[in-house]
């Protein structure tokens, strides 16, 4: 009930909802009704939780931001969606997103931008900024993300929570609205790095019904991120820092709370070791064909004829129907990035652009690789800027594109990343955040490492 008020009382100026659950206390009183039964249930039984409109639900529309599928109720749950509601968390809503999650400050939702909890007048980050808002605002105590190049991990940065983005094949994608399936991953939103973990904890493992999804035995991440609250975990732990990230693009505050984080590490005994990942720089170039080449394959579903919006052509063909559905149903960046994919897919220059892309995804792979044959964990600032204001990049989507720098690489190489708060910038007093990455299945690392740092 809180949670309900809280969001009756602030969510007209965050707007970090889509939907609000009309029946997240009758989820609630079950949940009374089981513990008071006898039935033994996980430490986040009663937890209400928010949900990112990517993921998709029975019993709340799901519309992944996008008009072509408003007022869409999905015939099952998405796998994490079905895997909280077991473990007796309480869904509150949706939480709103760029459409189909193509962005970085949620003004490409079809249904109006989120607004930064910190300052209204400011981005709450992207695609998930309604999770991040939701977290920051205290709408929600928690919250599910999806980050296909930084949508968990850029808003934390800019809302001052915590994101992690899982190791590709850690969490189940089953039920989430595909972006690009090579870089989708599911993970927690939150305002504590336990709290992340003990969400994590709930959703990960393998899930039959995905692919993709890896089969191993996974540690307790909320095990993890306790040993690292407790203790000594930073000695000797060594910390590579990229040398050819550039200094230039970052902002003055974002440099100077990263550095003052890494004295901080070094200070509890941890080695800061200088790593080179030369090709770390052609991420956004790569991210930029891989990405609208699978996202025009994935949202060529949305057909008109199998999802959502129809409209109708009189006299018209069933081209005609589908081509003005979705004219109308696809905001300008969706339509970019299609015709961007389709592009890049096309006989005649699939090798130059997708195949070049691919061969860059694999020598960022290799720079990972070498990497952690030196270090335990990379740490980059999480995004170069503070929270920019709403309408400042919208028209320039080069700009809008280059605020995934550091968080890109991370969903190419298919290795876990997190991003913790490390600060406010001095210039302007808005957060930042600082990212952690590891080896491929080292997730538990991060919670450990980001427990003990925070
Ligand atoms: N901002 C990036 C993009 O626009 C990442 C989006 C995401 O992680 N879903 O594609």
């Amino acid at each position: 009930q809180a949670h309900l008020d809280r969001i009756a009382a602030v969510d007209g100026d965050v707007h970090a909802f889509l939907h609000v659950s009309d029946h997240a206390l009758d989820v609630a009183a079950d949940i009374d009704r089981r513990r008071a039964a006898g039935e033994q249930l996980g430490d986040l039984a009663g937890v209400p939780l928010a949900i990112k409109d990517v993921l998709v639900t029975t019993d709340m529309p799901s519309t992944s931001g996008s008009k072509i599928l408003e007022g869409f109720l999905s015939p099952y749950d998405a796998t994490v969606v079905a895997r909280v509601r077991a473990a007796g968390l309480v869904p509150l809503g949706k939480t709103n997103m760029d459409e189909f999650a193509m962005g970085s400050s949620t003004e490409h939702s079809a249904y109006g931008p989120t607004h930064n909890p910190w300052d209204l007048d400011r981005i709450p980050g992207g695609s998930g900024g309604g999770s991040a808002a939701a977290v920051a605002a205290f709408e929600a105590p928690i919250a599910l993300g999806s980050d296909t190049g930084g949508s968990i991990r850029q808003p934390a940065h800019v809302t001052g929570t915590v994101g992690l983005k899982p190791t590709y094949g850690g969490v189940s994608r089953f039920g989430a609205i595909a972006l690009a399936s090579s870089l989708d991953q599911v993970g927690p939103v939150s305002r504590t790095v336990l709290d992340s973990a003990l969400l994590h904890d709930v959703i990960g493992g393998h899930d039959p019904h995905d692919s993709t999804s890896l089969t191993d035995a996974w540690p307790s991440f909320a095990a993890a991120a306790r040993e690292g609250a407790r203790g000594d975990v930073l000695k000797g732990l060594k910390v590579g820092v990229i040398r050819e990230l550039p200094d230039s693009g970052f902002q003055a505050g974002v440099s100077a709370s990263f550095r003052a984080s890494l004295a901080l590490l070094e200070a509890q005994g941890a080695e800061i070791v200088e790593i080179s990942a030369p090709h770390f720089e052609y991420g956004v170039a790569a991210y930029y064909l891989i990405l609208p080449a699978e996202a025009s394959s994935n949202l060529a579903k949305f057909d008109s004829v199998r999802f959502g919006l129809r409209v109708d052509v009189p006299g018209g063909t069933v081209e005609d129907v589908m081509a003005r559905s979705r004219d109308l149903g696809f905001g300008d960046e969706v339509k970019r990035r299609i015709i961007l994919g389709t592009y890049a897919l096309s006989a005649g220059y699939y090798d130059a652009y997708y195949g070049s892309a691919q061969k860059v995804r694999t020598l960022i792979q290799r720079d990972f690789d070498d990497a952690f044959a030196q270090v335990d964990v990379i740490a980059t600032p999480s995004a170069p800027t503070t929270a920019f204001r709403l309408g400042e990049k919208i028209d320039d989507p080069l700009q809008m594109y280059l605020n995934d720098i550091t968080t890109i690489p991370v969903n190419l190489a298919g290795v876990p990343g997190i991003s913790i708060p490390s600060g406010l910038a001095a210039e302007d007093g808005l957060p930042v955040g600082i990212q952690f990455v590891a080896p491929a299945r080292e997730d538990a690392r991060l919670y450990r490492v980001g427990a003990a740092l925070e």
